[in-house]
């Protein structure tokens, strides 16, 4: 069966290149993982918008090989809030609390500024063979788009505006889901700066235009509106994760010695549950021994 339109981002420039523009449609990612994750209304949109986030922060990397993390901590319900993003149009993530109800806010819209709470912003950028690069701000809103225009202004000395968006239908399934991240060259001129300032005031919002069906195409010439628009790149975007048993031995590794040595010692086959997909592999003893052997091994090294 053919879907009505899958997820896709695309890339512009505006303004004589004096505006840089991404732009990402991610309804099929963000109801993937809410299927997966079996998550609230509230919950789905948090990670939704990070989902998007991530997305476009990744098209912004350099090479296949590189990841951008964007996490979440805060002291609201939802925790912490965790995605993955590769240059490829590769997303993974999950919220570590799913099933986050709150009352929606006088406008009618989910609060997830009360979900998150007071709290962090991480983003880490892994250039592939080189030291990654992580940076972290308070949170200024909670909403996560406001937050990552601060973290732009302030980590990366770029002046921006993101706008991200999830509308859930009343059976908790995603109805649309997108986002936009508009930035400034150095050398952006007053004119451009003030027109496009009054096209983001007169801007209603990502879901106001995707769920009339409009593209990203169409989103970033609705913000750019007066400005040329040359579009420089289209990638497809995906939620998928690189779990696997082995990965798996990894992740039960960082436990340390004592903790496996414990488990080891039980004789049972232990379940671990990837926290990005919900897929269960299992460890016997056996092998349990092996992952500690090579941790001692490693140690000794
Ligand atoms: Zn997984």
């Amino acid at each position: 069966m053919e879907k009505q339109y899958h997820d896709y981002m695309v890339r512009a420039l505006a303004a004589k290149e004096q505006i840089r523009a991404f732009a990402v449609t991610s309804k099929d990612a963000v109801e993937y993982a809410r299927s997966l994750h079996h998550s609230s209304p509230l919950s789905t949109a948090a990670l939704g918008r990070l989902l998007s986030a991530g997305l476009m922060m990744g098209d912004m990397m350099k090479s296949e090989d590189d990841l951008v993390t964007l996490q979440l901590m805060g002291d609201g319900p939802l925790k912490h809030v965790l995605v993955t993003a590769d240059y490829t149009g590769k997303v993974k993530g999950y919220v570590s609390n799913p099933n986050v109800y709150l009352p929606n806010k006088e406008n009618g819209h989910l609060d997830i500024a009360s979900g998150i709470g007071k709290g962090t912003l991480t983003v880490i950028r892994d250039y592939h063979m080189k030291e990654p690069y992580s940076s972290t701000i308070d949170l200024v809103s909670g909403e996560i788009a406001e937050d990552l225009t601060y973290y732009f202004a302030q980590s990366e000395q770029t002046p921006s505006s993101v706008g991200l968006g999830v509308l859930v239908n009343p059976d908790e399934t995603v109805e649309c889901a997108g986002g936009f991240i508009v930035q400034l060259m150095p050398f952006t001129s007053e004119e451009v700066i003030d027109q496009l300032q009054r096209n983001i005031d007169e801007f209603t919002s990502v879901t106001d235009v995707l769920k009339q069906g409009k593209t990203p195409e169409e989103l970033l010439e609705i913000i750019l509106k007066g400005f040329d628009i040359q579009f420089t790149g289209k990638k497809d975007v995906y939620f998928s994760c690189n779990c696997s048993q082995e990965r798996g031995k990894q992740v039960i590794s960082t436990l340390g010695s004592a903790e496996i040595r414990k488990m080891v010692e039980e004789g049972k086959d232990i379940e671990a549950e990837c926290v990005f997909c919900g897929k269960k592999y299992k460890y016997t003893p056996e092998e349990l021994e092996e992952i500690l052997k090579e941790l001692n091994e490693n140690a000794a090294d």
